[in-house]
């Protein structure tokens, strides 16, 4: 099933940048879609098209259920994660994890079973005491996706996260996001431009031509193909 679709989408920027233009594109329930494609052609905008950080400047985007389906369900049910991750550095992990509930209206300690299945998910569990500055560069986006993770999203849109990690790093992480997908059975929209990446984690693969953004070319792998 389709969970959201973008139909002739555009998007131009007040300094006359077109980044998109009919975009047509569209993500379906339970998948791992990748927006591939070169730097400037789009995709971090096309992910917060979805996100809803910013609006389209020409065609629509429906939501199956509609606009009032995503409206009932709240932000909660998309988590985000940057390529930066954008920890708070005087709060522990575990602070860092609970922001997105406490933002919320939920304390510590009823939020303390969810951070702690989060954190258990990417691995750190023996960190929750641990202050961003003690962690390396992977620990740190482990943190940004358990904080992603731990409202338990039905929709996990990821910008280049793994970018400006060394290759170890990123292949490990690239290991343990695909089990985190397994476990959750969630749908994750991920922005790379690596195409190694793209097909090691996807589904499914979308790739962009630049200037202006659009999909040129689809790929599809299948799930269920043993890959190890
Ligand atoms: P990608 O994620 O594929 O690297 P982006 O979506 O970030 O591409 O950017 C697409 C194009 O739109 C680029 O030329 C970028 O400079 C431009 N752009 C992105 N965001 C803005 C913005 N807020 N204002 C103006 N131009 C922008
Ligand atoms: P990415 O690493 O995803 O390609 P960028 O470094 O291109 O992201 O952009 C980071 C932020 O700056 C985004 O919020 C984007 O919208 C904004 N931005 C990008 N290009 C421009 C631009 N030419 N003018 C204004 N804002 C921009």
């Amino acid at each position: 099933t389709v969970l959201l679709s973008l139909r002739g989408v555009g998007k131009r920027f007040a300094n006359n940048v077109t980044a998109l233009e009919g975009l047509d594109m569209e993500v379906r329930q339970g998948e791992f879609l990748s927006l591939l494609g070169p730097s400037g052609c789009g995709k971090s905008t096309a992910l917060r098209l979805i996100a809803g950080l910013t609006e389209p400047t020409a065609g629509r985007l429906d939501w199956n259920g509609g606009e009032a389906t995503r409206r009932t369900t709240g932000p909660r049910s998309i988590g985000f994660v940057f390529q930066e991750p954008t920890l708070m550095p005087w709060a522990s992990v575990f602070g860092n994890v609970h922001l997105p509930l406490k933002l919320a209206g939920i304390g510590r300690r009823e939020a303390e079973p969810s951070i702690a299945e989060a954190l258990e998910m990417v691995g750190l569990s023996g960190f929750r005491d641990a202050y961003p500055r003690e962690l390396s560069g992977g620990m740190k986006m482990r943190v940004s996706i358990a904080r992603a993770l731990v409202t338990k999203p039905r929709l996990l849109l990821m910008d280049e996260p793994f970018a400006a990690l060394d290759e170890i790093t990123r292949f490990k992480l690239n290991n343990d996001l695909l089990e985190v997908w397994r476990q959750l059975g969630c749908t994750i929209v991920f922005v790379t431009h690596s195409v190694f990446e793209s097909v090691f984690l996807s589904s499914r693969i979308l790739v962009f031509r630049a200037r202006p953004g659009r999909v040129s070319a689809e790929l599809s792998i299948d799930p269920n193909q043993p890959r190890d």
